[in-house]
């Protein structure tokens, strides 16, 4: 990415404490074990990491996923390795904290339990690193045998939460807010992806129905403001992801400087910033920080607020929180914030 310019900045975002609250496993998959899985196909590196790179549609997005991805992960050791590099990766540009999320019916395909590969990720983070892990599923994956996996997910001690992805314009089936409510009495906790290729009503929708209080996404909402208003009211947090918006051309988002997180930001609403799918948009987290600074002009007293919502909205107690955000905030003392 063209964000390294300025390398005081970039030495102040890479130590900045953060988080990643929005990540999710198959598209996180780290290139070096797709090489060595198929040295052939993989030589050269993907054309989608080009900046100037924008897919399609999200459908096409979604077949380079089933192509690419979902070959490596055929068992919990394949996530263990894959995750146990991008843990790391976390780790070493400065998170203290991550949220990532696998895609449930994958289990439905390979041999290993949905305890066995939660075991198998989680054995896989860095000392100090928090980690809480999430099951994605689609609109539609609740019938045949996906409704035993997912009522049978809802009694792992080791799932932290549910995440609704995939396709956003298939309907909310009515299924959902039934489950998500008794994830919630189940202690998980409940987000969902919204607002990225739907606009701002099916936000609300999300909202209404499945009572989330974390939207993944949800940049569509700069669609109404009445939208944004109940956002910033009831303290429901953006889980954003601004490269990943551009690539994926969302709507709104025909450059980065057009990005509506500046705006969020200023209305009031909590927003932290993620990579979502590393391996499909070729970004990292830092830079994320770097094109806030550059294209949307967030000071460096910003985008240590942005690092820090990460910290509030953690899934953590609040003696843990205070630890980060004391942290945060000595390393904060070492430079000049305007
Ligand atoms: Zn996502």
């Amino acid at each position: 990415m063209p964000y390294t310019d300025d390398l005081e900045f970039e030495a102040f975002i890479h130590q900045l404490p953060k988080t990643e609250t929005h990540l999710h496993m198959e598209g996180a998959c780290p290139f070096e074990l797709l090489q060595a899985m198929d040295p052939k196909k993989y030589a050269n590196p993907p054309a989608f990491w080009d900046d100037d790179f924008r897919y399609e549609s999200f459908d096409q997005f979604m077949e380079w996923y089933a192509e690419y991805c979902s070959t490596f992960f055929t068992s919990a050791q394949r996530y263990h390795d894959g995750m146990k590099i991008v843990l790391g990766n976390c780790a070493a540009q400065g998170c203290r904290y991550v949220e990532t999320s696998f895609h449930l019916p994958v289990l439905l395909g390979i041999e290993d339990s949905g305890p066995t590969l939660l075991d198998a990720v989680r054995s896989a983070a860095p000392e100090g690193l928090e980690l809480r892990i999430f099951a994605g599923m689609c609109h539609d994956d609740y019938r045949d045998e996906g409704i035993d996996l997912i009522e049978e997910s809802l009694t792992w001690d080791g799932l932290d939460g549910l995440d609704l992805h995939g396709p956003e314009y298939l309907p909310l089936e009515p299924w959902t807010a039934d489950v998500w409510g008794r994830a919630r009495q189940a202690g998980k906790f409940t987000k969902a992806h919204a607002g990225e290729f739907m606009g701002a009503d099916f936000i609300d929708v999300v909202l209404d129905k499945l009572k989330v209080t974390r939207i993944e996404h949800g940049v569509r909402a700069i669609e109404n403001p009445v939208t944004v208003q109940r956002l910033v009211d009831e303290k429901i947090a953006l889980d954003v992801c601004p490269i990943s918006n551009l690539k994926l051309a969302v709507k709104g988002v025909a450059s980065m400087s057009a990005h509506p997180i500046r705006q969020l930001y200023d209305s009031g609403v909590i927003v932290t910033i993620n990579s979502d799918d590393p391996f499909f948009f070729g970004n990292r987290l830092s830079e994320e920080y770097f094109a806030l600074k550059q294209d949307l002009g967030f000071s460096k007293k910003e985008l240590a607020q942005v690092a820090c919502n990460g910290f509030q909205i953690a899934l953590i107690d609040e003696i843990q929180r205070n630890a980060y955000e004391s942290e945060l905030n000595d390393y904060l003392t070492d430079f000049e914030l305007n």
